[in-house]
């Protein structure tokens, strides 16, 4: 018997959706989440579409885990505190195998988190994971892009690079030719990003400027340089790579790699000159006068996957 959307939601979403701030989950017309004193809310919505965001034949459990991923990667750029999330899930029939293992991956990504699912919609069509997020920041602070000043410097975290390589395996690319584990390292560096919430709220009120790398360092330090009315300069022989990478592409691959590759979902930012940077993080440059990203080198930057 085919199962029935109420089925199939009690099934498998009703049982994530248990937090601090939330007052009713998943039933009723609206979840209802609380505030605390003194704060506001931050929300962002992230769209993933099979064949264009995930490839087709990636495991359901690692499409949960990344759409959840990269939706929190949005709040921990901001420095907001986690509340909640919604999933609308498009889905071309309600096979249980697919369902328990994505289900399985969201509830990974909400334990992780503490990001509990509070509510969504479930429709059928071609496979699209749209997934929003609530978070809580206070009245006064924010991690925007809009703050880097001349003189800051600027910093990453983590790896840059991996999650393109990994894609570039997973293509079976030349470019990337790793040994048995660092292959696992790359694409699951790729399939289940982890977003930096922890290192978001610990910059905020300390970074004057932030941004989650999603298209790639160029790009979105880009964005900082265009919001901030400032020039990021890099020095791509500072930008930090897992030996992982370093063992698997050439020199030239890693680094272009760690420059324009997307779906690392680090953080990058900018620090106040002095300001000590937490641990894991890699000062890659500094803050000048002028416009736009410096590398050092001419790249033809893409700017990010361009949907139309
Ligand atoms: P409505 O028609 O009032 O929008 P729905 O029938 O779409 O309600 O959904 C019933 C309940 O199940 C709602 O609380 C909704 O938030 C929740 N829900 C639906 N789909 C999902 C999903 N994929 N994940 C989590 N909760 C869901
Ligand atoms: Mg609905």
């Amino acid at each position: 018997m085919p199962t029935s959307e109420f089925t199939l939601i009690y099934r498998y979403f009703s049982a994530l959706g248990r937090g601090d701030a939330v007052d009713l989950s998943v039933g009723d017309d609206c979840a209802i989440l609380r505030l605390g004193e003194g704060e506001r809310l931050a929300t962002s919505v992230d769209t993933l579409v099979a064949g264009v965001h995930f490839l087709e034949d990636t495991f359901p459990e690692d499409i949960g885990f990344r759409a959840a991923s990269i939706a929190a990667s949005d709040l921990a750029a901001m420095g907001a505190r986690p509340l909640g999330m919604t999933v609308a899930l498009t889905l071309p029939e309600a096979d249980d195998f697919w369902l328990n293992a994505f289900s399985q991956g969201l509830a990974a990504a909400v334990a992780d988190y503490d990001l509990p699912l509070v509510g969504g919609d479930t429709t059928k069509g071609s496979l699209t994971i749209t997934v929003q997020v609530l978070g809580a920041l206070p009245l006064d602070g924010a991690l925007l892009r809009s703050g880097a000043r001349v003189g800051d410097e600027v910093y990453v975290s983590g790896t840059l690079g991996d999650a393109a390589a990994g894609l570039a395996f997973l293509s079976d690319s030349e470019l990337c030719s790793p040994a048995p584990d660092n292959a696992g390292f790359l694409v699951q560096r790729f399939n289940r990003p982890r977003a930096r919430l922890e290192l978001g709220r610990e910059l905020l009120g300390r970074a004057s400027a932030a941004i989650d790398i999603s298209d790639g360092l160029l790009a979105d330090a880009g964005h900082i340089a265009a919001a901030s009315g400032v020039k990021l300069v890099i020095d791509p022989e500072q930008l930090p790579l897992s030996a992982a990478l370093a063992a698997s592409a050439s020199p030239e691959q890693a680094r272009l790699w760690a420059l324009t590759g997307g779906d690392d979902y680090e953080l990058c930012f900018t620090l106040p000159a002095g300001e000590s940077a937490p641990p894991g993080c890699t000062r890659i440059g500094q803050v000048e006068p002028g416009e736009g990203v410096d590398c050092g080198m001419a790249l033809d930057i893409p700017a990010g996957y361009q949907h139309f």
